[in-house]
């Protein structure tokens, strides 16, 4: 058993789990694992290599060839396949329309979760995502369900610029059969739609020590 603990942080598209995970990372000196990288960098890979990423066993086939490396820079989670980090190429347009039904293919959940994991044995952790809460790390007492209004996540995209059909992609991971979204058992519902990042934060550490969790900022 690892003796590092993780906070799962689960929730819709755009709902402000990155964010969240960002700042309790930097205020706690904990390591930000952003797991939604990983689906969006096996889903550009199968793009660069002209793979059809709703062909499941071609999908199956390609990614048994690929190399897969995660890593942490400055407390952050990295991704690179072959030997290549994606960077801000993961966040396009066609990505974001192709990255949930890559994500429901249970082969890809399995080699992911695994290197999620992993992250474990070696940090202490925040790791936001789909199903940190429910199946990658079901034990740890930590977790929160962060949501907003539909129309608050949607503003939040087309402020960075983004095309991405966030009630969609809701829709195909809530309704996957293989690791749906949801609220995990124990998780506490955190509604960000009319906090700022800092009274969001505060609420979530708040959440974090009625679930017993021990907090000393270290900012
Ligand atoms: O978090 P982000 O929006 O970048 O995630 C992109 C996609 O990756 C999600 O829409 C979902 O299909 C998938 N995902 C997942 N499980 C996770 C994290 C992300 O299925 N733990």
């Amino acid at each position: 058993m690892s003796s590092h603990f993780a906070i799962a942080i689960d929730g819709p598209a755009a709902s402000g789990k990155s964010t969240l995970a960002k700042e309790l990372a930097k205020r706690l000196g904990l390591v930000m694992v952003n797991s939604g990288a990983m689906y969006r960098a096996v889903t550009w890979k199968l793009l660069e290599d002209g793979v059809d990423p709703e062909d499941e066993s071609a999908v199956v086939e390609a990614l048994q060839g690929m190399k897969i490396s995660c890593g942490v820079e400055g407390l952050v989670s990295t991704v690179s396949i072959d030997g290549f980090d994606p960077g801000e190429q993961l966040r396009g347009e066609e990505i974001n329309g192709k990255v949930s039904g890559v994500s429901a293919i249970p082969a890809v959940r399995d080699r992911l979760v695994g290197l999620q994991r992993e992250y474990l044995e070696r940090f202490d952790l925040v790791m936001e995502g789909r199903d940190i809460g429910t199946v990658v790390f079901p034990d740890t007492p930590y977790k929160i369900y962060v949501d907003a209004d539909e129309s608050v996540r949607a503003q939040r995209r087309v402020a960075i610029g983004e095309v991405d059909s966030v009630s969609d992609r809701d829709r195909t991971d809530s309704e996957r059969i293989t690791a749906p979204l949801k609220v995990a058992e124990g998780a506490v519902v955190l509604d960000t739609s009319t906090h700022t990042i800092e009274s969001g934060v505060r609420a979530a550490i708040d959440i974090l020590r009625s679930q017993g969790l021990e907090i000393r900022e270290t900012q």
